[in-house]
């Protein structure tokens, strides 16, 4: 089965009409369960970077003592005894190093010097990212495209763009979208698609627990809004790559 979310007026209706209904928790549940976003940016706090890394590191590392403790854990223990300090580097350093700027790769472009007019298609870029509802993992393939209007990526680059914006809590409408504006940006064109099929754990191993259901997001600029475009940038994607 394919689960098909997008972001829709239709969701915002949604939304406001369960306001009324129910109480701010209930309703916060709602939308974390059906997997709503409530912005396409990244919601963070102006003063989300003025604490350095070893600070917050330092603070998360207390606050999984604290769920552990009170969830009955005996931290004395030695396998468990280093957790707080393994859960709270790793969500700095790594699932959600994303969220900071300073973090962001730098999308170097080169002239398109040999002339490639047709599109370049970057398929099946593995993705681990973090569905900011349950802080579960979403795992999944991106694929990407576009067509040059002067301007050349390093492919690497593509792959590293797509990690940059997947390793914060995340929804994979936004995520889809953010990975599109940033090439339109680097690469000065509106000619980029993208195209993301991924599983999210919140889904496949709790709540409805369907292991089988997986969830396809795309967002498409420019030439990708063309019917014949978007088809050739879909068949490319099915090729089955065997070397
Ligand atoms: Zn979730």
């Amino acid at each position: 089965m394919i689960l098909i979310n997008y972001l829709c007026p239709s969701n915002k209706l949604l939304q406001k009409e369960h306001v009324s209904m129910i109480n701010n928790d209930d309703f916060q549940d709602e939308i974390g369960d059906n997997h709503i976003a409530s912005s396409a940016t990244n919601p963070v706090r102006n003063d989300a970077f003025d604490l350095p890394d070893d600070k917050k590191i330092e603070l998360i590392k207390k606050d999984v003592e604290n769920i552990l403790q009170t969830l009955g854990m005996d931290l004395t223990d030695d396998s468990i005894k280093g957790t707080p300090n393994r859960v709270a580097k790793m969500f700095v350093k790594e699932l959600f190093g994303g969220l900071n700027p300073s973090k962001k790769p730098n999308p170097s472009t080169f002239e398109n010097n040999y002339k490639y007019g047709e599109m370049l298609v970057e398929k099946n870029i593995t993705l681990y990212s973090t569905c900011e509802h349950h802080l579960l993992p979403i795992i999944g393939r991106a694929h990407v495209a576009y067509i040059s209007s002067g301007k050349v990526i390093g492919l690497s680059k593509i792959n590293r763009i797509v990690d940059y914006y997947a390793k914060r809590p995340q929804v994979q409408e936004r995520l889809t979208m953010q990975i599109v504006q940033e090439l339109q940006k680097a690469l000065n064109t509106p000619d980029v698609a993208c195209v993301i099929d991924a599983k999210h754990l919140c889904v496949n191993s709790r709540g409805i627990r369907d292991i089988e259901s997986s969830t396809v997001t795309s967002e498409f600029g420019g030439k990708f809004k063309e019917e014949q475009t978007r088809r050739e940038f879909l068949a490319y994607i099915k090729l089955e790559t065997k070397f």
